[in-house]
């Protein structure tokens, strides 16, 4: 039995309208009202595309649940960036949290481990808590080399951060070939590189490593979340095509509130 407390994030990539983000946020208020007490046992949180968050900001208002945005620039304050947001812009339209490496932006963007340890960095230098996104591809799994694949990512960060960077932020594992696919790890494979992670973290601090959050993602649902989570390093969850449905995220976060 741990105590680290569960989280349930929605990571809505570039989805959503002014008019869609304001009934999803609605339906999640209506579907966390109805768990009651459970919905309490859980850390709820959204990140909508950049333009949407100050208004997601005023619809989750009292909600209980959180704001955060997909991506950040590596550099801090204000300067001539065309294009990026500061991790100072992000926290004054009201984000908590920033996911970071995701593997769409290593793939798509040609994000290296060094800029996502940079934007890591970045991220709690301005006062937001950092979810830092690991995980292999299809051949990578094929070819053994998931463990190497995830120790490479952990290790980049630490080397960059410093271990106690760790202790301020999160970690999600999500298999490349299980995001948007509907092909879910299954529990024991997660729990597998789960652990895996707690442990190259723990060689480095048993209590940083004891008590990180690590959520799974790839493809979770409220058909399989709960099994997921009954996994004893699994923390929670990264959510993203079932997090633009209310009923299927209030239900993920019921999941993870057993
Ligand atoms: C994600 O984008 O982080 C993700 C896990 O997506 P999906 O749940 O759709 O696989």
């Amino acid at each position: 039995m741990n105590t680290r407390r569960p989280m349930v994030a929605g990571n809505w990539k570039m989805y959503g309208s002014a008019a869609a983000n304001a009934a999803l946020v609605d339906g999640l208020r209506q579907g966390l009202a109805g768990l009651g007490a459970a919905a309490g046992a859980v850390d709820t949180l959204v990140c909508p595309p950049f333009v949407y968050l100050a208004a997601v900001a005023g619809c989750l208002a009292d909600s209980g649940i959180a704001l955060g945005a997909q991506n950040l620039c590596a550099e801090t304050g204000q300067g001539a960036y065309t294009g990026e947001v500061a991790g100072e812009m992000l926290r004054e339209v009201g984000c908590s949290h920033v996911i970071v490496g995701h593997s769409e932006r290593r793939a798509l963007y040609a994000e290296s481990d060094e800029i996502i340890a940079r934007k890591y960095a970045a991220a709690l230098a301005t006062g937001l808590t950092p979810i830092l996104c690991v995980g292999e591809t299809l051949a990578e799994r094929d070819g053994d080399q998931t463990s190497a694949v995830v120790a490479r990512q952990l290790d980049a960060l630490i080397a960059h951060c410093g271990v106690a960077a760790l202790g301020r932020g999160l970690v999600a594992y999500e298999p490349v070939w299980a995001i948007g696919t509907g092909r879910t790890a299954t529990p024991a494979q997660a729990q597998e590189v789960h652990a895996f992670i707690r442990g190259r973290i723990a060689a480095h601090d048993a209590i940083i490593a004891g008590s990180l959050r690590v959520l799974y993602g790839g493809s979770v649902k409220a058909g399989n979340a709960r099994e997921l989570f009954a996994m004893p390093d699994v923390d929670g969850g990264l959510v993203g095509g079932a997090s633009l449905k209310a009923d299927e995220f209030v239900a993920i976060v019921a999941a993870a509130a057993v």
